[in-house]
């Protein structure tokens, strides 16, 4: 037995249309991109975040993306008060956490919701 997507009414085999509430059978509604997760939340993207932290790891991008705001502004100072003589700090540490982050050992943002893909 088949039942109506739109509003769970019983459907006979082979019935094109729901005989309750007209909707089409087999016509999938379109998924959005971005499907809903956690309540509506967005996913943030693990490879952005991940690619951020590699390429602009010294100012912190990546930890701002995810939210990680301490984090980030110690590794923005870092590079920016010691006038990026200490940027290497920030790079190193930053490339490590992207690496981290597209391995999937970091896969959670600040507010621990798992990141997308
Ligand atoms: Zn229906």
């Amino acid at each position: 037995m088949k039942y109506c997507t739109n509003c769970g009414a019983e459907l006979k085999e082979g019935s094109e249309f729901c005989p309750k509430c007209g909707t089409k059978i087999g016509a999938k509604k379109p998924v959005s991109n971005g499907a809903v997760v956690n309540g509506g939340v967005q996913p943030k993207s693990k490879m952005a975040a991940g690619l951020l932290g590699i390429f602009l790891g010294c100012f912190g991008v990546h930890n701002f993306y995810l939210g990680f705001t301490g984090k980030a502004i110690a590794q923005l100072l870092i590079s920016v008060l010691s006038c990026f003589i200490l940027s290497p700090v920030s790079a190193i540490w930053g490339l490590i956490e992207g690496i981290l982050i597209l391995s999937g050992s970091m896969n959670v943002d600040a507010e621990g919701n798992p990141l997308g893909e």
